[in-house]
């Protein structure tokens, strides 16, 4: 009989120290590590440090803290994002190559007052999943030549997905598998609703979208457990997993610890962190149960 190699269970909490972590990064944190026991694997840890403007060492320092206070132990090494620029680079230039990306010139400021522009008389402008007004068309249309004068000229730009062609490429109906606290079973993604998503700024090296599919490849992720706000993310995730030749790891997006005013908690909304709980003498316990665990 044929043996079928099983894959040692993977699965990575990957929070961004640019603030400290709350109570639904603890919920994060305990389910992944919980998890992967139950299922004998491994649990990872990944920093995902590459807005280099907003994280800092100090925030790196307290998840390390926050989380050996909560009694969890991950695998050494941990990766850091800022450490693999290159590899978030070779997958951008992947596509670039295949012409699935372009560089994109319109700045914020142009796009929000396009949009108010546009909104100024009654229209409603069309918005991703997390609405944000969807990224205008114009710099997909331009010629190879204007493009290349433009880059030449040293104007600033990001890289964006070309979504109508990236699909096209996928020539696939694409799906991720979902056994989170929301919809659940064979889910079809829908990364068109996203528009024209960026993969790299002018002042970030990779997006969010590029580096966690390239991540979740390298470190062999078999299960990706976050909270339900990254949810239809998965879209955009399961279509650069296509187009990159990644692997497809099993989903699994699990409720959010929600505020006393019933909205999701936020690092920049100075929501009470863990820390600030342990200082208030909360045991790690007494936190577990504060958020259902
Ligand atoms: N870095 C993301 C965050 O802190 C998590 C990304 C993920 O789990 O895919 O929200």
């Amino acid at each position: 009989m044929i043996e079928i190699p099983r894959q040692k269970p993977k699965f990575r909490f990957a929070p961004s120290p640019n603030g400290p972590l709350h109570l639904g990064h603890a919920l994060s944190a305990i389910l992944n590590h919980d998890m992967a026991a139950k299922a004998g694997g491994d649990f990872l840890l990944r920093i995902e440090d590459i807005d280099q403007a907003r994280c800092t060492p100090d925030f790196e320092k307290g998840i390390y803290t926050d989380l050996s206070w909560l009694g969890l132990s991950w695998q050494q090494p941990v990766r850091r994002q800022s450490e693999h620029f290159p590899a978030y680079q070779t997958a951008l230039q992947t596509l670039v190559e295949r012409g699935l990306v372009y560089p994109a010139f319109l700045t914020r400021g142009e796009v929000k007052s396009r949009v108010a522009a546009f909104e100024a008389d009654g229209k409603s402008w069309p918005r991703d999943p997390d609405g944000t007004p969807l990224y205008p068309l114009d710099d997909r249309e331009r010629s190879d030549a204007e493009r290349q004068r433009l880059l030449v000229s040293g104007m600033k730009h990001s890289w964006r997905l070309d979504m109508k062609r990236a699909l096209a490429a996928a020539d696939e109906p694409l799906y991720w598998r979902e056994s989170g606290d929301g919809e659940t079973g064979t889910i079809p993604a829908d990364p068109a609703a996203w528009g024209d998503v960026v993969l790299s700024r002018s002042d970030a090296p990779s997006s969010y979208h590029l580096s966690v599919v390239v991540d979740d490849a390298a470190q062999d992720i078999t299960h990706v457990v976050r909270g339900l706000d990254l949810f239809h993310a998965t879209s955009i995730h399961r279509l650069l997993q296509t187009l990159l030749s990644l692997p497809e790891p099993l989903y699994h997006h699990h409720r959010l610890v929600l505020g006393e005013d019933g909205k999701k908690l936020s690092k920049s909304m100075g929501d009470t962190g863990i820390a600030e709980w342990r200082r208030q003498g909360l045991s790690p316990a007494e936190l577990r149960r504060r958020i259902g665990l």
